[in-house]
């Protein structure tokens, strides 16, 4: 049987499809211009980002990844030191410590919001520590306060892996500005996406912001000679042409997210009471739903029942940092939330032109094949 696509998970086409009329001017002339790296519309976009996140300096990158890595090298964090991060995250939030020279320390998650916890994060933190990187995972937002005092207290910089939450908020305050910097990344598929790979860090400290923009730009001075530089730096900037279509697309945010946040709760309204089991939120987040993810047993075989009925879903994700490979030498044990639920994740189709009859048409592929893919314990039949 050839595989049909009744709903996609994701459809990224029709995003592109609003903001191109405007963007195709800009790159038009932007391009004419002959300037292709920095310039007015990078620092625009910068200055837009910043506010948008209630933060005062945003700085441009090459992705998310790097935001991360340099955000940690601007703080002077690397060899010998202690990051304390969850293991159900994208593997970049580990490499980025890693590739610092710093040591990823992996904790596990609270069982109803797979967030960490400020609990979880007191029990990690060793004399090594030096940072605890916060992951909004999926769009949703952690106890930002109780984080933030025990990273307080216990003199280590709490940074924010914010590369799935854009406009995310914890009582009314937005994701990226609860710590010393909130890492973002605009690949493709994240809520703000560019036209390819780009990253921002946001920070209200103007000293890191500046360090970071050196770092990202060869650790150059700043100033008006271009070949002397203050730091051995790396090439990791948001280029032009980027800028232009995440200016373009930022303006549309606020309703683009709106709409997957009503979506999202078509989905729970609709799923309550079916013994599916969701990720909960605190009353406090403002869960911007980059994901909407759902636990079943026997994902994968819910999963193609699902595919055969014209659903397309996704795995975020399928193996725990900890587990990884190249990650395992840092696990210090069994992380047996992270683990049953990586077994268990399943992500349905949200992207904000998702129409309210897809929603409805994934809920009935999800009730159908659990119907007909038998529970693991169940009878055999
Ligand atoms: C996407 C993502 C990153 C990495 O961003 P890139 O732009 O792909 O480098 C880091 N952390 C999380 C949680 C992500 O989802």
């Amino acid at each position: 049987m050839p595989p049909f696509i009744e709903v996609p998970f994701t459809d990224l086409s029709m995003m592109a499809r609003e903001v191109w009329p405007e963007v195709e001017t800009a790159f038009t002339e932007a391009l004419l211009q002959g300037r292709y790296i920095g310039g007015p519309a990078v620092a625009a976009f910068e200055e837009e980002f910043a506010r948008y996140c209630d933060s005062s300096h945003a700085v441009g990158v090459a992705n998310g990844t790097d935001a991360l890595q340099l955000t940690l090298q601007a703080l002077g964090v690397g060899e010998g030191d202690e990051v304390v991060i969850p293991s159900n995250t994208f593997i970049a939030t580990a490499a980025a410590v890693v590739r610092a020279g710093a040591s990823p320390v992996f904790v596990d998650v609270c069982a109803d919001t797979l967030l960490i916890t400020p609990e979880i994060l007191a029990a990690a933190i060793t004399p090594r520590t030096r940072a605890v990187m916060v992951v909004h995972l999926y769009g949703n937002m952690p106890d930002m306060d109780g984080l933030r005092a025990v990273a307080g207290q216990a003199g280590i910089h709490l940074i924010e892996d914010a590369a799935q939450a854009h406009g995310g908020e914890w009582a009314d305050r937005r994701a990226g500005s609860f710590g010393v910097a909130g890492c973002f990344s605009f690949y493709p598929g994240k809520n703000l996406g560019a036209f390819g790979d780009a990253g921002a860090v946001v920070t209200s400290d103007p000293e890191l912001a500046d360090r970071i923009r050196s770092l990202a730009n060869h650790g150059r001075s700043g100033g008006a000679a271009h070949y002397e530089h203050r730091y051995v730096g790396t090439n990791s900037r948001l280029d032009t042409l980027q800028a232009i279509a995440l200016t373009a697309k930022l303006a549309r945010n606020e309703r683009w997210t709106e709409a997957r946040i009503a979506l999202a709760h078509r989905y729970r309204k609709r799923l309550a009471g079916s013994g599916v089991r969701l990720v909960e939120s605190a009353p406090q987040a403002r869960h911007v739903y980059h994901l909407m993810v759902i636990r079943v047993p026997d994902r994968d075989r819910i999963r193609t029942a699902m595919a055969e009925r014209g659903v397309q879903t996704g795995v975020h994700y399928p193996v725990p940092c900890h587990v990884q490979p190249p990650l395992r030498r840092y696990a210090t044990g069994a992380l047996p939330v992270c683990e049953q639920a990586a077994g268990e994740l399943l992500s349905l189709p949200l992207f904000p032109h998702l129409t309210r009859n897809q929603v409805d048409r994934v809920c009935e592929a999800l009730e159908e094949s659990l119907a007909a893919v038998p529970a693991p314990d169940g009878p055999v039949s």
